[in-house]
């Protein structure tokens, strides 16, 4: 089958025939239908972030059950699928606390599906698996837990786009944050997720919703979503230009969403005293940012992460489902550029280049 491999960070990825194994027990064999465009790929792509190589990368993705391994009960063949990039084992700390996010099982076996090996190779070369998804390829292999049912007429485009950026930005806002109605909010970051964290806080009714972005097209975009006001840090101190935007106290709530100590450091000046930091952008390694603690415990500021929009994918993704069914949340407004697989590279190139919304990659 076809798909896209990382060999070296720095490097283009490389669209190639390589081999895809039959699934073993409680895995399931999955069509691709459509993989997004995110910017967590384009940080290994580019070495910000270590993975082991070569890998196919795709994190963000949705398709049809094919086939399916030894003991599969969640899904049968025709199925169709969100795929989670943090599947559960069930069994760890975190599995059995609600917090399937952060499954041990998951994290210690990166670049694998869980029992240590990969269905991706190429002749005796290994290849990783981004994720346990793998999805920038026609087909993948993916552990059960990993696909969570959609109705076979739901779009693929859009399941994908649950499968990461939605997610990951709206429940930011409403499972993390759990943004309080007439609130004020900063968003720094509009692309992808931070679209989905603004979309997050008009669904509980922030008061006012602040825009921070270099690139004025997303600024303009993320009115769409449910911005009130906008800011271009290119043009002025965003830490001030939100200040002022909320009566001198700084925001009740900000999110980081591009991924740097700078970003970072904003969202932590331009919070209120009390408020809440949420860093949902991943920073390059080693890229750490200087945070006054003084000012943590004066101004009793919490500073939190958030992954996967703290969500446990398997119950919360048809939340999201719904929301967008109802006309609650916009996920077709988001798809602003469709690709092919071959053209993966320019797709990654468009996302740095400022593109608005996300693409995403339908046809293999
Ligand atoms: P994206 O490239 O679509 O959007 C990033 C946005 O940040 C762009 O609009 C860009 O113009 C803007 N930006 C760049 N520099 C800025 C600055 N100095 N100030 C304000 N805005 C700036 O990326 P994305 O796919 O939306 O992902 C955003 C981040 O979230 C990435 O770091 C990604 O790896 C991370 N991510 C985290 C999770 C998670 O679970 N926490 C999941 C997915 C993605
Ligand atoms: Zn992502």
């Amino acid at each position: 089958m076809k798909a896209a491999v990382l060999y070296e960070p720095g490097q283009p990825l490389v669209v190639e025939d390589i081999e895809l194994d039959p699934p073993k027990a409680g895995e399931v064999h999955v069509k691709i239908g459509a993989a997004g465009i995110c910017r967590s790929d384009l940080h290994v792509m580019k070495g910000e972030a270590a993975h082991l190589l070569p890998a196919v990368l795709g994190h963000e993705g949705s398709g049809t059950v094919l086939d399916v391994g030894q003991g599969v009960t969640r899904v049968k063949p025709g199925d169709r699928v969100i795929l989670s990039f943090v599947p559960y084992c069930g069994h760890c700390h975190f599995c059995l606390t609600n917090r399937a996010n952060l499954c041990d099982q998951h994290m210690s076996t990166p670049g694998t599906l869980f029992d240590k090996t990969t269905r991706l190779h190429k002749g005796n070369r290994r290849i990783h698996h981004y994720g346990k998804v793998a999805c920038f390829a026609q087909e993948a292999v993916v552990p059960e837990t990993g696909c969570i049912p959609v109705a076979s007429d739901f779009p693929f485009p859009q399941a994908a786009l649950i499968g990461c950026c939605v997610t990951t930005g709206v429940g930011a806002a409403i499972y993390n944050a759990k943004i309080t109605p007439g609130s004020t909010v900063a968003v720094i970051g509009c692309g992808g997720v931070g679209l989905n964290v603004i979309q997050g806080a008009r669904l509980q009714n922030a008061g006012k919703i602040i825009a921070v972005d270099v690139n004025e097209g997303k600024l303009e975009f993320a009115m769409r979503f449910g911005a009130t006001h906008t800011v271009n840090p290119t043009l002025r101190d965003p830490v001030a230009a939100i200040k002022e935007l909320t009566g001198g106290l700084g925001a009740d709530y900000t999110f980081e969403v591009f991924g740097s100590s700078q970003t970072v450091q904003t969202a932590y000046l331009a919070a209120r005293k009390g408020g809440t930091i949420v860093v949902v952008g991943l920073a390059p390694t080693g890229d750490n940012a200087a945070i006054d603690p003084v000012m943590l415990v004066r101004q009793e500021k919490t500073l939190k992460g958030s992954y996967y929009g703290s969500a446990r994918p398997v119950v919360d993704m048809p939340v999201m489902v719904q929301l967008y069914q109802a006309g609650k949340i916009d996920i077709d407004g988001l798809i602003t550029r469709t690709y092919r697989l071959d053209q993966i590279n320019q797709a990654y190139k468009d996302i740095d280049g400022g593109d608005v919304g996300r693409g995403v990659i339908t046809q293999f």
